[in-house]
């Protein structure tokens, strides 16, 4: 499907102002805003449409590129972020950010809107084992609650806030400075545009109270660092009964002792002794399910990776499973016995007189002479 022209879907001239695109579409929004037409996957469509065409003729940048070369010039996928993209913006957000100054201000006379709860953060720290296998946890998370002695409307038991007198409810006033009108918030109700005669005992009229509260979060297998799990409606509660911001739990996975993470493999280091490198044999390596037995092929050299398939970790966000892999390295041997250095002196003069013992040695001396012979030349 072809895109329409973004000046059409908001239906405002090629020259409309800043303020004029701003005007057409918090009507257009108005009429099709997902909470005003459930269900409804034609209005979701044009509210998409029309949220799209905001964003990019209200940034200047954006605007000219699309003046220029049209659709081609911008890419609404990128950046600004689609609807409902990974920028966590939800219908409740563009209600605060664009639809707040509508209900606000007095422009139409109404209550003010009241505003909507913080959200709120959780650092949350895992082990890796944790992180890996997913686990069940009980947040005990500090917060503003709707006050349950008066419901969240600030007043005593039994009586109800009363609309301000001199704002009529819009928490605005007008004040005249010579020509100009300038709208300023009301200094009898402080903008709530409701005035609480005798407030609540519980909260003095706040209409929220300072409360703990305990979550039980499953945090799912396959978390990792940066990774944030989103609880709606779970975060501050908002003013005078609006509802409440939503809770952020932001994972954070501690350094583990032998395991090191890299998206979905995990990586290890293994010693092995020098005779096992030279002769081969079979070493028990750790994963996350408990030990297992890894084959080391004779003349394995320090450093060599092993990969073991499906051992690492399964992916959060889809069925992949990551690998671990295993760095062998080679262990000098210490505290010997006379007897051992004995051997081991035996042992390497059996090795003199020749490379075909040590295959890296005989190349690495071969550099070292023909960097001696460009150093000369
Ligand atoms: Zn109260
Ligand atoms: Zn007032």
């Amino acid at each position: 499907m072809s895109k329409r022209d973004y000046y059409e879907v908001l239906d405002v001239a090629r020259d409309a102002s800043e303020r004029d695109i701003k005007k057409a579409y918090k009507r257009l929004a108005m009429k099709y805003h997902p909470d005003r037409n459930p269900g409804d996957k034609e209005a979701e469509a044009k509210f998409k449409e029309v949220k799209e065409a905001y964003e990019i003729l209200t940034d200047a940048d954006k605007r000219a590129a699309y003046d220029q070369f049209g659709h081609a010039g911008v890419d609404p996928s990128r950046g600004a972020g689609g609807f409902g993209g990974g920028n966590g913006a939800d219908f409740s957000d563009i209600f605060g950010d664009v639809f707040g100054d509508i209900f606000g201000g007095g422009r139409r006379g109404g209550h003010r809107q009241p505003a909507r709860g913080s959200d709120l953060r959780y650092n949350l720290e895992l082990s890796l084992e944790e992180a890996v296998r997913g686990v069940n946890r009980e947040l005990r998370i500090p917060t503003l609650a709707t006050c349950d002695l008066c419901g969240g409307s600030g007043a005593k038991k039994g009586t109800s806030a009363t609309t301000c007198g001199t704002c009529h409810g819009s928490g605005q006033v007008q004040m005249r400075q010579g020509f100009f009108a300038v709208q300023q918030t009301c200094p009898t109700c402080h903008g709530r545009g409701k005035i609480i005669k005798e407030p609540c005992s519980k909260c003095h009229g706040d209409g929220r109270m300072e409360k703990s509260k305990t979550l039980s979060v499953k945090i799912p297998a396959g978390v990792d660092t940066g990774d944030r799990i989103r609880l709606a409606g779970e975060g501050e509660a908002g003013e005078f009964g609006a509802p409440a911001g939503d809770l952020y739990v932001q994972v954070t996975v501690r350094e583990h002792p032998i395991f090191v993470r890299d998206g979905n493999n995990l990586y290890c280091e293994v010693p092995i002794s020098f005779a096992k490198a030279a002769l081969g044999g079979e070493v028990e390596v750790p994963t996350l399910e408990g030990k297992v037995s890894l084959k080391i092929p004779p003349e394995t050299q320090t450093g060599r990776m092993f990969r073991l398939r499906g051992k690492g970790v399964k992916s959060v966000r889809s069925h992949a499973v990551g690998d671990l892999l295993c760095k062998v390295v080679m262990e000098t041997p210490v505290n010997l016995s006379e007897r051992q250095k004995e051997l081991l002196r035996e042992f390497e003069d059996t090795l003199s007189g020749g490379g075909k013992h040590s295959p890296k040695a005989e190349g690495w001396f071969d550099g070292v002479k023909k960097f001696f012979q460009d150093l000369n030349s």
